[in-house]
């Protein structure tokens, strides 16, 4: 058995099981049994209980919320707008089940060319803690929708929203051996879902370090992959840019889910001529949030998810002022009074004046960090922006059209925002370059991953 603790004060929110290799095996062949039925199963069906778990979801909003913050850490105010967005990932791919369509053209020489679409088989999902409602969303929409089915590995410290979620689906028709949740660690229940050989995909979110690592397990297996990993989003900020909605833009992008999403900002690059008004601003706006128990009312930033996370993103602020990389302006220390110190909280930091090459831009940090540098040129601030190994997401605040068109052109990232950030709609692919990534969430691009096209050919 895992326990679940909230991290804000330790407290036990509950117990899951530990899977073990056979757990997989069982699941996987049960999958299979599944496999024809659901496939078989009239697209506008599947449709209909896309819609109604939606629906289920949306009325038990506030207990599924109330659970989500007590395993995961974050605000209840963000909790309830994660559920609802997992819902929302259930209506668009319901909405769209019924459109997939093949392609058909005819020649003289072959005949009638037809390209059909069928569904892959068992796919698998690897999800984190960080955002686990949304992410099993972005997983098991589109993977039911075009027919598999589907065996998900949840975080071993946060597999509880998911467990309910998949309640409300089972509830509202799908049979339960289509989707099926393996809990248990990495280590055992991941590597036995990397090494299957009877998986056609595997869909992975996490760190850059676990995503190559099952990459090199499922290798020999020929399993697709989908790997959303980690990133290190650069905000620019221009010279013209509005600096309050800038300085609100940056607060909210960093500090939301206590820094702990993959496209938070995590790294700022100012135009030197606004960059003082720009950092009292964003100082100002940091030093008003309130952290504490994500179910106290009015609270704006939740605990780190583990105190071993919150070592790490303490020692790469607290190298970077040792190595005289930068500086910390607010924040930047392990709170020890209070109810603070029963959970692993971390104050919002920002850091100014930070070496672009400084571990803490360098790196993804995980944590409630705001480095900012200076820039001269939007030519030099791309530079800084694309020279990391990350690719995920950047955004540039202007409103100067040939600087945006140069930026959105520039950037080395899967997406790009202007003048926003952080904003993710299930309706356009999701996913990063470099080494945030291989292959797409969201919209019909991430249904035609989990579809194999089928070449036919009749000569009449
Ligand atoms: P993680 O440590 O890589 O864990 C992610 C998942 O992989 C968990 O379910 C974990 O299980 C499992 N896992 C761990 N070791 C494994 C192994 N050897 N083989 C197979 N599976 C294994 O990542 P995390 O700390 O949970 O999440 C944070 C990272 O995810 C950040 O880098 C963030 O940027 C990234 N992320 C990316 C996206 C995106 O869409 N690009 C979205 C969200 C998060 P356990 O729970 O048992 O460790």
């Amino acid at each position: 058995m895992f326990e679940v603790h909230n991290p804000a004060d330790g407290s036990l929110v509950g117990h899951v099981h530990a899977g073990t290799e056979d757990d997989v095996n069982d699941a996987v062949r049960t999958s299979w049994e599944a496999f024809s039925l659901w496939s078989d199963t009239d697209p506008l069906d599947r449709s209909r209980i896309l819609f109604s778990a939606a629906r289920l979801v949306r009325e038990d909003k506030k207990e599924l919320s109330l659970l989500l913050t007590r395993e995961q850490g974050k605000p209840l105010r963000e909790s309830v707008n994660e559920i609802a967005g997992f819902a929302r990932v259930l209506e668009y791919y319901a909405s769209i089940t019924g459109t997939l369509q093949g392609d058909y053209g005819y020649s003289k020489n072959y005949g009638h060319m037809m390209v059909m679409r069928q569904p892959l088989g068992v796919c698998a999902a690897i999800i984190p803690w960080n955002m686990p409602a949304l992410i099993m969303g972005w997983k098991t929409g589109p993977v039911l929708a075009a027919g598999n089915t589907m065996v998900l590995k949840p975080s071993a410290t946060a597999p509880l929203t998911c467990i309910a979620l998949a309640e409300h689906l089972y509830r509202a028709g799908l049979p339960k051996q289509v989707l099926q949740l393996v809990t248990g660690s990495g280590r055992v229940v991941g590597q036995a879902l990397a090494r299957h050989n009877n998986i056609r995909s595997l869909s992975f979110t996490g760190a850059v370090s676990t995503g190559t690592g099952v990459a090199e397990i499922a290798a020999p297996t020929l399993k697709k992959l989908i790997l959303e990993l980690g990133g290190s989003d650069a905000m620019i900020v221009c010279k013209d840019a509005d600096p309050y909605a800038a300085a609100k833009g940056a607060v909210s992008g960093r500090f939301f889910n206590c820094g702990q999403t993959c496209t938070s900002i995590k790294r700022v690059f100012v135009d030197s001529t606004v960059y003082e008004p720009f950092v009292q601003k964003v100082r100002e706006l940091a030093e008003t949030l309130s952290i504490g128990n994500g179910l106290s009312d009015g609270v704006d930033m939740g605990p780190v998810h583990t105190s071993g996370q919150r070592k790490d993103v303490h020692f790469l602020v607290q190298e970077t002022v040792n190595n005289d990389q930068g500086k910390v302006l607010s924040g930047g220390y392990i709170p020890d009074t209070g109810s603070l110190k029963e959970g692993s909280f971390y104050p919002p930091t920002i850091m100014t004046g930070v070496d672009p090459d400084a571990p803490v831009m360098k790196e993804e940090v995980f944590g409630p960090v705001l480095p900012v540098s200076a820039f001269d040129t939007v030519a030099d601030a791309i530079d800084m922006a694309n020279a990391t190994r990350f690719g995920l997401g950047a955004s540039i605040w202007t409103h100067d059209m040939r600087t945006i068109s140069q930026a959105t052109r520039e950037l080395d990232a899967g997406i790009v925002w202007v003048n926003q950030h952080l904003r993710i709609p299930p309706e356009v692919p999701f996913g990063g370059v470099k080494s945030s990534g291989l292959g797409r969430e969201n919209g019909r691009y991430a249904l035609l991953q989990y579809l194999e096209e089928k070449t036919i050919l009749i000569n009449p």
